[in-house]
């Protein structure tokens, strides 16, 4: 029978285990794991896997052929049919194969530093320690699952099923992103739309043969104009082309031309008004004899607060009051795998990892000091959320 943990023998367990939590972050940063390095992101999961095998949890792999397999953590193998509370994060990081040894785990004045720290590993080891706990401590009040995905940073093109899969049938989601530097978490978040589109032209020699030509490149300064066009500040909506290139030669009139596009909206019905308009300006063109087409390769839901995970943000902010942390929730531009969650209906909240800042550049930081508290504030939310049907 299950033997629930007292609050206090909880934090007590977590405020021992700083040194240990390090310890297996620095493993895990010292990993190369970019998005696209399926066996350097693999060998991350090998090591949250080594530790959990060590702790008496069970792993499963859900294998994923061109990105890193997905990993599932369970306390224990007892059979239930409800829904459980799951700790989710990402080990993919936006840093290139090589990173990690150029610039390894270091710690200085209370921050950690190196590729990932705070974007999300950290967010990883605490998530693990807190499972950890309930399974050591006696069990939590109800299942506790934990997910480990793969391939956050380029939009979750493998992980997005599986992602959707869990949280479908679950009570509510805890995403470990970074805390804001403020120590806030993220209740709601953009959604994101990353597109390339593509321009055709004609080429010719820019002297001899000038009129033959059709300038690709003078038709996606068009385009790239008009979509800029669509931003509407106060509705939330922006687009950023944020990447362009194009031509042979400069002495020949640009036969192609490609852009990626990047959109985010808070509302969804803007999402479909904006993504029309822009399917517009690819289907018409300025330059006569120029052709276009669009491609979207990534997209994130956004993460509107709903009542269900506005209760859950209670309960957390109420559970981290009692271990000394004041949080608010704050709204992010920034996308995450927390829209999927939200938009098929579980309870979700987000960045309730420990404290970083500077993600995605080499200065990503992580606030040691936070690790601890923001590991208890979890154990205590999942604790007060009490037993399922509660
Ligand atoms: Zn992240």
């Amino acid at each position: 029978m299950t033997v629930l943990a007292g609050e206090s023998r909880m934090t007590a367990w977590l405020a021992d285990q700083q040194p240990a939590m390090l310890s297996l972050l620095r493993d895990v940063v010292n990993i190369d794991s970019g998005s696209y390095d399926k066996a350097g992101v693999d060998a991350v999961g090998a090591r949250f896997e080594n530790f959990f095998r060590e702790h008496g949890l069970l792993t499963r792999r859900e294998p994923l052929e061109r990105f890193g397999d997905a990993i599932h953590v369970r306390l224990d193998d007892r059979p239930t049919n409800e829904k459980p509370v799951v700790l989710m994060g990402h080990r993919d990081t936006v840093f290139a194969k090589g990173e990690a040894g150029r610039r390894p785990f270091t710690i200085e004045n209370g921050r950690a530093y190196g590729p990932g720290v705070a974007d999300m590993k950290a967010g990883l080891v605490i998530n693990a320690f807190v499972l950890t706990a309930f399974a050591k401590l006696g069990g939590s009040p109800s299942p506790l699952v934990g997910l480990i995905t793969s391939d956050e940073e380029i939009g979750s093109p493998a992980c997005r099923p599986v992602i959707e899969g869990v949280a479908r049938s679950a009570r509510a989601v805890f995403n470990s992103e970074p805390g804001r530097p403020s120590g806030n978490v993220v209740t709601g978040r953009k959604g994101g739309v990353f597109m390339q589109m593509r321009v055709e032209g004609r080429p010719a020699h820019s002297g001899g043969n000038f009129e033959r030509g059709i300038s690709a490149i003078g038709e996606i300064a068009h385009k790239i104009t008009a979509i800029h066009k669509l931003t509407d500040l106060a509705k939330g909506v922006t687009l950023n082309v944020g990447l362009i290139r194009g031509g042979e030669a400069v002495n020949m009139v640009a036969p192609w031309a490609e852009g990626e596009i990047d959109l985010r909206y808070i509302d969804p019905a803007d999402r479909n008004v904006v993504m029309a308009k822009i399917e517009h300006i690819i289907a018409s063109s300025t330059i006569p004899g120029t052709t276009a087409t669009l491609m979207i390769k990534g997209e994130f839901m956004p993460l509107n607060p709903a009542p269900p995970s506005e209760a859950l943000f209670s309960v957390y902010q109420s559970a981290a009051r009692e271990v000394g942390l004041k949080i608010e929730g704050e709204f992010s531009g920034g996308c995450a795998d927390s829209g999927f969650t939200a938009a098929v209906g579980c309870p979700t909240i987000c960045a309730v990892g420990p404290i970083g800042g500077a993600a995605h550049t080499p200065d990503e930081y992580l606030e040691i000091a936070s690790m601890v508290p923001r590991a208890q504030a979890m154990a205590l939310a999942i604790m007060r959320l009490g037993p399922p049907g509660t």
